[in-house]
């Protein structure tokens, strides 16, 4: 079967492997429909990881049909549809049972993570994998994009809104557009948030992330885009503030506009240090967030939300690639060509 393989950084390129098995009980083989390209995989591409040559690729989200069925497995059967969480949470672990799945404790060893692939084995299948009705026959390519966000971008900017305690009727900053704050926007949204200002510089993200129900954009950075937040919310600052990059200046910038009593939520994967503390505590801010509930918040309200057509997060797909010319759909969202990119690996 064919897999994306990491060649070197600046090179990703389709190889012939041999199909993966199953190897515990609670393992499913899934068939890939589609999988894609996370904003997390570029680090390798960039050169910034010291990821080995001739690696397995990254690429941890996808939708599939199911091929093959581990001994314990009792929720989904041979050709279901199903996504795949990255987050492999067992469901019956403290943290899995408190709604924090992305950080399941019963992660005994390394999960694979080579989505970008015909074939793929997915760990802790009877709770993490998320059911389909139907097939993906039954439904539109934009539908079919949506239910790929729901594999981790959708569910990581739903987590941003979830920890960043966003309620009815606040004003909510997000930080970040890429695909994950565009997402963060529509949760935003989704939770009641009034006022959504997005910190955005890019035309074509600008756009979506007003399509998506943001109400404010803010194209400044640090500073000069801290006293334009500050203006729009009348001095007082956002109830919530949706964290969804990562760097020293924006989880800064993430407490310079979040008003006294403001619950951040982080998203971003962190690089550099975190924001003052001291200040912080001054003005009792609190700060939650990490690895998105994937199963969670698809189970209990994402994929139904996609269902009903009440959010259609899969716009974040602007270019659709496939295996042989993948390399093509890493080199893109390097340049900021797409937003993300989408693989076609079984269309069906
Ligand atoms: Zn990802
Ligand atoms: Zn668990």
């Amino acid at each position: 079967m064919k897999e994306a393989i990491f060649v070197k950084p600046g090179l990703v390129e389709a190889q012939e492997v041999a199909k993966p098995k199953i190897q515990k009980d609670d393992d499913v083989i899934i068939h890939v429909v589609k999988a894609c390209v996370c904003g997390s995989d570029l680090w390798a591409y960039r050169g910034l990881d010291d990821k080995p040559e001739n690696s397995d690729n990254g690429g941890h989200e996808a939708i599939g049909i199911v091929e093959e069925t581990g001994s314990a497995i009792t929720t989904v059967k041979k050709g279901d549809f199903v996504i795949a969480p990255f987050t492999h949470g067992c469901g019956h672990c403290a943290a899995c049972l408190a709604g924090f799945d992305g950080s399941c404790q019963s992660h005994d060893d390394n999960i694979s993570s080579a989505n970008q692939a015909e074939y793929i084995r997915f760990q802790h299948g009877d709770w993490a994998l998320v059911k389909v009705p139907g097939q993906p026959s039954d439904y539109t390519p934009a539908m079919i994009n949506s239910f790929l966000t729901l594999a981790d971008v959708m569910p990581t900017g739903y987590h941003a809104a979830r920890t960043a305690n966003v309620q009815v009727g606040d004003t909510a900053v997000v930080i970040g557009d890429g695909a994950v704050g565009l997402c963060g926007v529509i949760a935003a949204k989704l939770r009641g948030a009034k006022q959504i200002i997005i910190m955005s510089r890019h035309e074509d993200r600008q756009k979506l992330a007003l399509e998506f129900g943001a109400t404010d954009v803010v194209a400044e950075r640090g500073e000069a885009g801290e006293k334009a937040i500050m203006e729009l919310t009348h001095g007082s600052g956002a109830d919530a503030v949706l964290e969804c990059v990562g760097s020293e200046q924006s989880n800064q910038t993430a407490v310079n506009v979040a008003r006294p009593g403001a619950h951040i939520g982080r998203v971003g994967l962190p690089h550099g240090q975190g924001a003052d503390a001291a200040q912080v505590f001054f003005n009792n801010v609190s700060i939650s967030g990490g690895i998105a509930s994937v199963t969670t918040y698809d189970k209990g309200v994402l994929l139904q939300a996609v269902l009903n057509g009440d959010i259609n997060p899969g716009k974040v797909f602007t270019h659709e690639y496939n295996l042989d010319n993948i390399n093509q759909a890493y080199q893109d969202m390097t340049d900021r060509k797409t937003i993300k990119a989408a693989v076609d690996v079984a269309p069906a």
